[in-house]
C-alpha cells in the first residue's frame, strides 16, 4: 500500500538493508582526522564516553521504523524537528565485532520501543567498532558521508508531520496511547 505522505527518509539515506543506528551529537565527531587511528581514538573520546559503557542502538529497516525512532530520539530533545546525526552498522558487523545487543523497550513511541537495544561497549570494543566502520567508509557506496548520516531539519519536519498524522504518542503525551503501531 502506498502512502503519499510517507517522508521517504529511509530511501533518501540510500540504505537498503536493516541497520543499527546510534545517535551522535555532531557529525563532525566522526570525521575529525584523516589518520585512521587518530580518527577512531577521537571518536571514542567524543562519542563512546559513558561511564557505564552502555549505549543505545535502534534497528531500522523501513521508513516507518526510521520515522518512529527519530521521534523517540527527539522526544527527549528541544524539538521533535531537530536534525539527527547518527552512525550506522549492519547487524552482521555487530556480530563479527562481538558486540552483544540486549533488547530493551525504550522511548515514548510504542512502535519504536521494540526497535531499541542496549549495547555494552567498553573502550577497546568501541575503538574496534569505530576502526572497523571507518575502514569500511573508504571506497564504500556512501562516499560523501560514509557511516555517519544526517536527517536534516527539512526531513525531520516531514517526518514529524507524518508521525503526527499517524497519531504517534510523542505528540499526545502524556495521557493518550500511541496509535502509530497500527500503520
Ligand atoms: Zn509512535
Amino acid at each position: 500500500m502506498t502512502d503519499n505522505n510517507n517522508p521517504q527518509a529511509w530511501e533518501s539515506l540510500c540504505l537498503t538493508e536493516p541497520v543499527l543506528i546510534h545517535k551522535i551529537d555532531k557529525k563532525s565527531y566522526w570525521i575529525i582526522s584523516d589518520d585512521l587511528d587518530d580518527r577512531a581514538r577521537e571518536a571514542v573520546n567524543l562519542i563512546f564516553n559513558n561511564e557505564d559503557d552502555l549505549y543505545s542502538f535502534w534497528k531500522i529497516g523501513s521508513d516507518q521504523e526510521l520515522s518512529s525512532v527519530a521521534m523517540s530520539i527527539n522526544a527527549g530533545r528541544g524539538s521533535l524537528k531537530e536534525q539527527i546525526d547518527f552512525i550506522w552498522v549492519a547487524p552482521e558487523e555487530i556480530e563479527r565485532i562481538g558486540i552483544e545487543l540486549i533488547p530493551k523497550l525504550e522511548g515514548e513511541c510504542f512502535q519504536s520501543q521494540k526497535l531499541h537495544y542496549d549495547a555494552i561497549l567498553n573502550k577497546s570494543l568501541a575503538l574496534e567498532l569505530c576502526k572497523y566502520l571507518m575502514s569500511a567508509d573508504d571506497g564504500g557506496s556512501h562516499q560523501d558521508s560514509g557511516r555517519v548520516l544526517r536527517l536534516k531539519k527539512g526531513k525531520m519536519k516531514r517526518i514529524a508531520a507524518y508521525m503526527e498524522s499517524k497519531a504517534c504518542r510523542v505528540f499526545l503525551l502524556p495521557e493518550t496511547d500511541c496509535e502509530c503501531i497500527k500503520i
